[in-house]
């Protein structure tokens, strides 16, 4: 058997990029990691609990400015 070739390291995927949280795209509070907030731990933890888990494609919460520690 053959091991199959490694492929080039292309763009990264958005949720594989280290340093970013996976619900906005922000950088990361290694407190919340992934995520940058609570608030994006929550939002995603009820992603999960409604069953319908989805990474968003870069789209920036439409609330911001009250995520400071
Ligand atoms: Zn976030």
């Amino acid at each position: 058997m053959v091991k199959p070739a490694r492929e080039p390291a292309r763009e990264p995927p958005a949720e594989k990029a280290k340093g970013r949280c996976v619900v906005c795209g922000r950088p990361r509070d290694p407190k919340y990691d992934p995520f940058c907030s609570k608030r994006c731990a929550d939002i995603d933890l009820h992603r999960w609990l409604k069953g319908g888990y989805v990474i968003p494609g870069g789209k920036p919460p439409s609330t911001e400015g009250e995520e400071e520690p």
